[in-house]
């Protein structure tokens, strides 16, 4: 009984520390898993959710089939390490951590508390207080705060509109809850395994059909920033590191990531992208070359986008941060300006 309550838990934190060890104590072989086409249907809905829509399905049949839905999680991950396209691995982080949020909504105050502790070693507490009128379930230190909500761009989530009261962040529980979600959100962006796209049949399948709809994407975006680069329609944030590059100034190893990026998103060769880097200060071309062909995917598996918006204003290379609302990401700002732009 303590089993099914645990994997029942489980199921419902799958990326947690908890379910990994679970997972692991129950060593199914993969073989097996693959037989169990319930697990592989719903591995694939999961990665259907983050391909078709912004938020997951609602959870039918977790409480009767917990191992599959525990088991899912974890093969929809295999899939997003083996696909490499770090537009699948995003829209799967974000609808993993909202599933996430909406049980922590369901949880006591404790157990919020506990869980971000247990997780991701927060200072946290659930004493609740009411100040000036106003009722907090939480208070968390201001640096655990600001490590998982920085890249939050509405007003409400800024530090000083916040209440602090001696170095803790006062939080009322949905708050918790959206602040533990980016967390989440963060943990499955960074965790990339390097898993060769060699499964046995029913995950193949599924491996192929979601590849294929990826790359359709994919290409559907490409489309739409492809030809002639408009560098007029850059976002401000690239506009602003280009200067910097131009100007010589050393740029930190994420702005280099982040502009590199864009620029081959936006169709700009490794070529080209080199002769800008080379006003750095510390300039190599081996090592230039190699980095910006790693982030193109020419040496690796994945071809990586540039960061959101929101990953950008946590860094503090957003130079626009009201615009981060609309906009959401910087190839969608140069997609939407190109267009206008190329409007008669
Ligand atoms: S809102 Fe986004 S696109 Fe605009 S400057 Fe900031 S990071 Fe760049």
């Amino acid at each position: 009984m303590q089993e099914d309550i645990s994997i029942y838990e489980a199921a419902k934190y799958p990326w947690s520390v908890m379910a990994r060890s679970l997972l692991k104590q129950l060593d199914v072989p993969l073989a097996e898993v693959d037989k169990n086409l319930r697990i592989v249907d719903r591995a694939k809905q999961r990665l259907m959710d983050a391909i078709e829509t912004h938020s997951p399905r609602p959870k039918r049949g977790l409480s009767d089939d917990a191992y599959a839905e525990l088991t899912s999680f974890f093969i929809a991950k295999a899939l997003v390490d083996a696909i490499g396209s770090m537009y699948l691995r995003r829209r799967w982080a974000t609808i993993e951590a909202k599933s996430t949020e909406d049980f922590l909504i369901k949880e006591s105050d404790g157990k919020l508390a506990q869980f971000a502790k247990q997780e991701f070693d927060w200072q946290i507490s659930s004493n609740g207080s009411r100040i000036a009128g106003r009722t907090y379930s939480h208070s968390i230190h201001f640096t655990n705060y600001l490590a998982a909500a920085a890249g939050f761009h509405e007003r409400e989530w800024k530090l000083v509109n916040k209440r602090l009261n001696n170095g803790f962040v006062m939080l009322r529980k949905t708050e918790t809850a959206r602040v533990l979600r980016a967390a989440v959100e963060k943990l499955l962006i960074r965790d990339i395994k390097k898993v060769p796209a060699d499964f046995p049949p029913n995950i193949q399948r599924v491996y192929e059909e979601i590849a294929v709809l990826v790359q359709k994407r994919a290409d559907r975006l490409k489309q739409e920033i492809e030809g002639e680069i408009v560098s007029e329609a850059f976002p401000p944030c690239m506009q602003a590191l280009l200067t910097d590059m131009r100007q010589g100034k050393p740029l930190s190893h994420i702005a280099r990531f982040a502009i590199t990026a864009f620029l081959l998103n936006v169709g700009m060769d490794v070529d080209s992208i080199v002769e800008l880097f080379m006003q750095a200060p510390d300039f190599r071309e081996d090592l230039a070359r190699y980095q910006i062909e790693h982030i193109a995917g020419k040496r690796g598996s994945t071809a990586y986008t540039p960061p959101s918006c929101a990953y950008m204003i946590s860094v503090r290379l957003c130079v626009d941060p009201d615009k981060a609302g609309t906009r959401r990401h910087p190839l969608n700002y140069y997609r939407y300006r190109r267009k206008q732009l190329s409007k008669p």
